[in-house]
């Protein structure tokens, strides 16, 4: 089974090959646009992906890396909402009772994460979760970002293959 260095290298070095198939696509008129931003965008979402599915098992580093940010996103988005909702006295004391409260949010996400988790090797590992983050890829270039299609497409494209590298590496051809 390759380790975290052999699936994150092997994405870090095969990117031109993604830039050569997504160009002949595009000079035949495959509407990909890969303009300098949608290649180093590409280049992030590749690279990433080529790690991402370990992140359905306890152990892996891109697992135990992504648990604290969950952890504080979930924290975070819970103070917002409860910011201003509690009055037990000074300004202050609200206040730290508030982050009380997104902790307890905080906490039970950082087990949730690991225990919601599907099983090692299970559909995280498939080319339904490799489509699923071409997919965010594509929405958030074009949305969050206000990209063309046409680089989002080719973001989209780059984020899959990078996923699918992964499936590749570790033998894992499942479409589910
Ligand atoms: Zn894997």
């Amino acid at each position: 089974m390759p380790n975290y260095d052999v699936h994150v290298l092997s994405g870090v070095v095969s990117y031109p090959v993604i830039v050569a198939a997504a160009g002949l696509a595009a000079a035949h008129g495959v509407p990909l646009a890969l303009t300098t931003m949608a290649l180093v965008l590409g280049y992030a979402f590749y690279v990433l992906g080529s790690d991402l599915p370990d992140m359905d098992h306890p152990n892996a580093l891109i697992h135990r890396g992504t648990k604290p940010i969950v952890s504080v996103v979930v924290g975070g988005a819970v103070y917002v909402n409860a910011a201003g909702s509690i009055n037990v006295g000074e300004p202050w004391l609200n206040m730290a009772v508030e982050w009380g409260i997104a902790v307890l949010a905080a906490v039970i996400a950082w087990f949730a994460f690991t225990w919601m988790m599907p099983k090692h090797r299970g559909i995280v590992h498939s080319f339904l979760f490799a489509a699923v983050y071409g997919g965010l890829a594509f929405v958030l270039v074009e949305y969050g970002l206000n990209m063309t299609t046409g680089e989002g497409l080719y973001v989209g494209f780059a984020a899959f293959c990078g996923y699918a590298l992964h499936l590749l590496l570790d033998g894992e051809l499942s479409l589910l």
